[in-house]
């Protein structure tokens, strides 16, 4: 017969990660970039008794457990206190891109039943476009002080975030309750139908950002000083501003600075160690070293994820600036990071290109995730690392459903994430390309990720995206999209003899088209939806 354990049942909840931090770690500083500019500093001692004031303010408003609150707001100090009042309080914390298209945007704050909406300055344009249209939003608060609080036409229940918070008590009881409590909300978001809701438990997000701190993860501790550059918009920016309190590491926010200049000033100023951000944001940094001929001086670890970490970028990072590149797959239903690569001990002894072409694959699940592949028949397919089919993962903080959704979109108690992928022998997962992204020409699959990343290995390419185009004769054609390095000249026929040398024939694209930017949503990644609505005919 089973016997249960004796141990005391205490529920993981994330006002417990706030109380603890401030607790141990009272001293631990928080460096936060204000959206009007300057640096703002405090420690966890004081965010904690600011977060207490706001979870009492966001009472007196009338909001009690289980109000769903909004936040369209850069990663910053009054951004972080709300996601510990909400949550904390038994609310839910629901983060919103601001990149999402305005009627989106309506859809989710609605759909979510918002009744206050937290934003920064910088969205007041927005917010003043849509909040006739979220009749359910009962406050519009703008996280400034009254100096520098924007004009937002057309809202009558406007208020500001300081001037709520200096006469709530920074004494606050944090309710206790079930650990499986949904704590937080992020959409997904949606290039087809209506962007559908993963809800963070409490449970979920706690074991994830423990999860994380680990040293072949984040590697947090009392010593790290983490920037992450991931947005607090999407995907509770993986989980980091838990993991950071909960290892009492320095947390360096950087607001709505994002370009190479402002996150190196930042980088340097705070010795940052430790920074998570998508590949486009990496590039951007790249470039400005590059421009400035400047480097690095504390950063010793970046996590990439978001979309596929190409080879060249992988080898500048490590080669030209000593930075340890690890490459982490996840996706909003997985509330943060579900795989990593990051090279063990063995492979730490390989030559350099050997290193680089393992970190552009995106590793082994984390403990609490299960993956697998599978072929169009649900079989599982062999652990060998060619063998390709839907990657299908389970774990303690992937999602059941959807929220208020009916239909359930686990398929045998595994949910299922649209990428390819395959798996070696050794448990590392490699994605090829979405099932939307693939490409098929003339019978054959083409990854638009591998085109990609070749291509961004030329020296004079910025940024390139590969797109597949209806064609008469190949059924479809790899497009590519180009934008050169500043001052750099590229004509398509040099590309084109580029990728030929190192692509198979039927994947070298006919055409090539040279663009001053990408397309890149909230998140950081490529629109490639925007590109096949504007390039889809080319060829027809
Ligand atoms: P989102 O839900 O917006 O965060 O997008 C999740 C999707 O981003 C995944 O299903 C993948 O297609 C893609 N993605 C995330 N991380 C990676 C990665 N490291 N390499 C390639 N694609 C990735």
């Amino acid at each position: 017969m089973l016997q249960p354990g004796l141990m005391m049942d205490r529920p993981l909840l994330v006002s417990a990660i706030l109380e603890h931090a401030a607790a141990q770690f009272g001293a631990a500083q928080i460096v936060s970039r204000e959206t009007h500019g300057p640096v703002f500093r405090y420690t966890y001692a004081e965010c904690a008794a600011r977060a207490r004031r706001l979870a009492n303010a966001l009472h007196g408003l009338g909001l009690a457990t289980g109000s769903a609150v909004g936040s369209i707001a850069w990663n910053n100090h009054r951004h972080l206190e709300a996601y510990y009042a909400v949550s904390g309080s038994g609310m839910v914390m629901h983060t919103i891109n601001p990149r999402l298209h305005p009627e989106q945007l309506i859809y989710v704050i609605n759909h979510a039943d918002d009744r206050v909406l937290l934003f920064d300055a910088t969205f007041a344009p927005l917010i003043a476009g849509i909040a006739a249209l979220c009749p359910g939003v009962e406050a519009w608060i703008c996280l400034s002080d009254s100096a520098h609080m924007p004009e937002v036409r057309g809202i009558g229940n406007l208020l500001c975030y300081e001037e709520l918070l200096s006469p709530s008590s920074e004494q606050f009881e944090w309710p206790e309750f079930d650990e499986r409590t949904a704590a937080a909300l992020c959409y997904t978001s949606g290039t087809t139908g209506d962007p559908k809701g993963s809800l963070y438990s409490h449970r979920s997000l706690v074991l994830n950002a423990i999860t994380i701190c680990m040293p072949g993860i984040l590697g947090l501790s009392q010593r790290e000083v983490l920037l992450p550059i991931v947005p607090m918009f999407h995907v509770n920016a993986w989980c980091s501003p838990y993991a950071a309190l909960i290892a009492g590491a320095k947390l360096v926010l950087p607001g709505p600075r994002l370009d190479g200049a402002g996150l190196h000033d930042m980088m340097e100023t705070e010795s940052v160690t430790v920074s998570a951000g998508v590949p486009t944001v990496w590039f951007g940094l790249v470039q400005y070293l590059e421009q400035q001929q400047i480097k690095l001086s504390s950063v010793r670890v970046i996590i990439s994820g978001g979309s596929a970490m190409p080879y060249a970028l992988a080898a500048t990072l490590s080669d030209r600036y000593g930075i340890e590149v690890r490459h982490g797959w996840g996706m909003t239903e997985t509330t943060a990071v579900a795989t990593l690569n990051a090279l063990d001990a063995e492979q730490m002894k390989l030559p350099a290109e050997e290193r680089h072409a393992i970190v552009t694959k995106q590793g082994r699940s984390v403990f609490g995730v299960d993956i697998k592949v599978v072929d169009d028949r649900g079989d599982t397919l062999p652990r060998d690392g060619k063998s390709q089919g839907e990657l299908m993962v389970r774990g303690h903080w992937i999602v059941s459903g959807y929220f208020k959704c009916a239909t359930s979109p686990l398929s045998a108690g595994w949910f299922p994430t649209g990428d390819i992928a395959s798996i070696d022998a050794h448990g590392v997962m490699q994605i090829k390309d979405r099932v939307k992204d693939l490409i098929k020409t003339g019978g054959e699959w083409v990854s638009s990720i591998d085109l990609e990343n070749v291509a961004v290995a030329h020296p004079a390419v910025a940024f390139a995206a590969v797109i597949g185009v209806k064609h008469p004769k190949w059924q479809e054609r790899p497009l590519l999209f180009i934008v050169r390095k500043q001052g750099r000249t590229l004509q398509r026929e040099e590309i084109v003899e580029f990728l030929s040398t190192r692509v198979a024939r039927l994947c070298v694209p006919d055409e090539v088209i040279f663009l001053d930017s990408l397309p890149v949503g909230g998140t950081g990644k490529v629109q490639k939806a925007v590109l096949r609505e504007q390039y889809g005919d080319v060829f027809k």
